[in-house]
């Protein structure tokens, strides 16, 4: 039986091209730092791949800093620019929540940041803040006004770091036209390795005080031997994410609307997350009320589909959701599951989610019923 792997958003399958450049990287068994050819080869492959995922996101190379991954990449923004002051949307990643003391910023009903809130909350104080705003939320694929966010930022003096993971490959992504400040990216998302990801800089010239000390990698910003075949895999990924992104895109949110469609022709009480914000082209955050979310997890599951609670459950435990409790969401989040498409899924994914999803939400229904 073929898995329905509908789980993109905690990790999207690795793309082929991308599996090909990790292997051939692993083959050349040199340091980067290493004088001699495999050294220098070595060295080769970690510039070329620093200018394909500069290029994913419209940056200078020069401003890529390569990390063990996006949780990394977010600590080390927050605490690397140099600003104590901290703001952050209530629906960021945990990475970015527990990086820093973080004041923050609430939300709407979709997940939205509330832009006049966090204008009210810059406006309180004179000290120099960081304001961390994601670019698209990884449970609801709700996007957030970042370029709004930044002017509001610089009229108070503040810089913006923007969590890029869950749009990177999945919509237009250029860093200038957002006017961040710094991105944090990871492979994993985007069909490349686990393990490691990027922070970019859009000033490459800008302060950032490294986590790490020891060697002279990654323009002394990040310690470390480089991951070298994580890194060519990341590249990889990234190129093949970009090319004809547009046309990818779209067949996703077909798929991702005929999922829903099914989805709710099956059961109308069915509610969509986010569904009037704009949304990533291949997230849909769902719930059946009354049904818990763990229980339709566990029966997909069983029939062959791949979707995860809410959240994606750290440690096998799924807790209840911050971002869905920021978007007032109460009791109904813990119906919550997430279906996320991606460069593999296919229309028989979808056919299978709705084939396992009916009779679950049947019987259900009649359950619902007969307790009313
Ligand atoms: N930010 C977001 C929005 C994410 O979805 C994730 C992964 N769940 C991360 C950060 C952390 O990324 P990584 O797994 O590379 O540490």
């Amino acid at each position: 039986m073929r898995t329905a792997y509908l789980d993109h958003n905690a990790t999207s399958p690795i793309r082929p091209e991308a599996a090909e450049a990790v292997a051939r990287a692993l083959a050349i068994g040199g340091n980067p730092s290493s004088v001699h050819a495999a050294g220098r080869a070595a060295r080769r492959l970690i510039d070329d791949s620093r200018d394909a995922v500069a290029a994913l996101v419209g940056a200078d190379p020069a401003g890529v800093i390569f990390t063990s991954g996006a949780t990394e990449a977010n600590a080390l923004a927050l605490r690397g620019l140099g600003r104590s002051r901290v703001l952050a949307s209530a629906v960021e990643h945990p990475s970015v929540l527990k990086a820093a003391a973080a004041e923050t910023v609430p939300v709407d009903g979709d997940g939205v940041i509330d832009l006049a809130a966090l204008e009210a909350m810059l406006a309180r104080s004179h000290e120099p803040a960081l304001v961390a705003v994601m670019l698209a939320n990884n449970e609801t694929g709700a996007i957030q006004p970042v370029p709004e966010v930044v002017g509001i930022a610089r009229a108070h003096g503040a810089l913006v770091h923007c969590d890029a993971v869950q749009a990177a490959g999945r919509m237009e992504l250029d860093i200038r036209a957002l006017g961040v400040d710094s991105l944090a990216l990871s492979a994993h998302k985007l069909g490349g390795p686990m393990g490691v990801g990027a922070l970019i800089l859009a000033d490459p010239d800008a302060r950032l005080s490294p986590m790490l000390a020891g060697g002279a990698q990654e323009m002394r910003r990040r310690a470390g031997t480089e991951n070298l075949p994580g890194i060519a895999g990341f590249a990889a990924a990234a190129r093949d994410a970009v090319s004809g992104m547009e046309a990818e895109s779209l067949r996703q949110r077909e798929l991702r609307d005929r999922l829903e469609a099914l989805a709710r022709g099956i059961a109308p009480s069915l509610v969509v997350f986010a569904a009037d914000a704009d949304r990533l082209p291949n997230t849909s955050c769902l719930a059946l009320p009354g049904l818990p979310a763990r229980t339709l997890v566990i029966a997909l599951d069983l029939a062959g589909v791949a979707v995860s609670a809410g959240a994606a459950c750290s440690s096998g435990r799924v807790e209840t959701s911050h971002v869905l409790a920021a978007m007032g969401a109460g009791e109904l989040a813990g119906s919550a599951i997430r279906a996320s498409l991606g460069w593999n899924s296919r229309t028989e994914d979808v056919e299978a989610f709705a084939a396992a999803f009916a009779p679950i939400a049947r019987r259900h229904d009649g359950r619902a019923a007969q307790a009313a």
